[in-house]
């Protein structure tokens, strides 16, 4: 397995980000909690860092006040001149920059675990740019190893231009994980403490990385987007049907837009239309945010 990315240095500068969207409950209530009790986030190498991201959209209950925080992290945005009339989250997004940052300099954090949730019935989901790939894939490994009952899938993608613009992006390395379903506005106590639990996996596999561990070679699928399929609608846009409930919450493990999906399996019933009519198509990419399943093969017993 390669190195980490430009170094094998210790990871010593770690924050945690909750509430980046400001109505994804579990992050949002374990950053107010350990910023007030940041114990559990101590680790013999490092103190993780706890950070509030979007305390705006968070008292307000919303994903964001002016623009979406997470899709602001450019360095147009970061680099820009300061105004008055700045929307919030660009002026938020400078502040963590300098917090965090500054982003693509020796001078920003070694590592950002940004927590969110989803509606979608994903499970339990680590989402990394694909730049960010050995020293994610083996943090991947680790949880699936440590929590064996629990899936833990690796979602990498690669930013449609040609720049990050994720919370996450601002430090040398770093992931996010997502936990659904979960309404917005809504805190689950399963997924909270699930979340609590894997948040302190990743420190763990952080120290052990700290400590010089070495970590022997595995096999693991990782996931990609193939693409987006629209609902069933009339000329006028109007929707014409709603997710079938085959896939929603079904034995393919998909979530109302979401879906994990091998090639190997069937096509089936995506949409239930209004008129009572099901919408069948055979093409393995035909639902929303289909993912298709992928083999990374890691070669070699180096470190991480
Ligand atoms: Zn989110």
């Amino acid at each position: 397995m390669c190195s980490l990315p430009g170094s094998r240095k210790p990871l010593l500068r770690v924050a945690v980000t909750g509430g980046t969207h400001g109505n994804e409950m579990c992050g949002v209530y374990l950053a107010r909690y350990w910023l007030q009790n940041p114990g559990e986030l101590q680790r013999p190498s490092f103190s993780a860092m706890p950070v509030l991201a979007n305390p705006a959209a968070t008292a307000a209950c919303r994903r964001y006040i002016d623009r979406d925080l997470n899709r602001t992290f450019t360095l147009t945005f970061l680099g820009s001149t300061a105004t008055p009339d700045d929307p919030y989250e660009v002026k938020r997004a400078q502040e963590l920059n300098q917090l965090l940052g500054p982003k693509g300099t020796c001078q920003a954090f070694d590592f950002i675990l940004d927590l969110h949730n989803t509606t979608a019935n994903t499970g339990a989901c680590l989402i990394s740019e694909v730049s960010q790939n050995p020293f994610n894939l083996h943090l991947c490994h680790y949880l699936q190893l440590q929590n064996p009952g629990l899936p833990c899938r690796l979602f990498q993608f690669e930013p449609p231009g040609t720049e990050s613009y994720s919370m996450d992006s601002v430090s040398k390395n770093g992931i996010s994980l997502e936990l659904g379903p979960q309404p917005q506005g809504v805190l689950r106590a399963e997924l909270f403490s699930q979340m609590r639990a894997m948040v302190a996996s990743i420190l763990d596999f952080i120290e052990l990385f700290n400590q010089g561990m070495e970590f022997p070679a595995f096999e693991m699928e990782v996931y990609k987007n193939l693409g987006s399929v629209d609902f069933p609608r009339t000329t006028d846009g109007h929707l014409t049907g709603t997710v079938h409930s085959r896939l929603q919450m079904g034995k393919l493990g998909g979530g109302a837009l979401q879906g994990w999906r091998g090639p190997a399996q069937p096509a089936s019933v995506y949409f239930l239309e209004t008129a009572g009519d099901c919408h069948v198509k055979d093409d393995p990419c035909y639902a929303t945010l289909q993912l298709r399943l992928d083999h990374q093969i890691v070669h070699g017993s180096q470190r991480h």
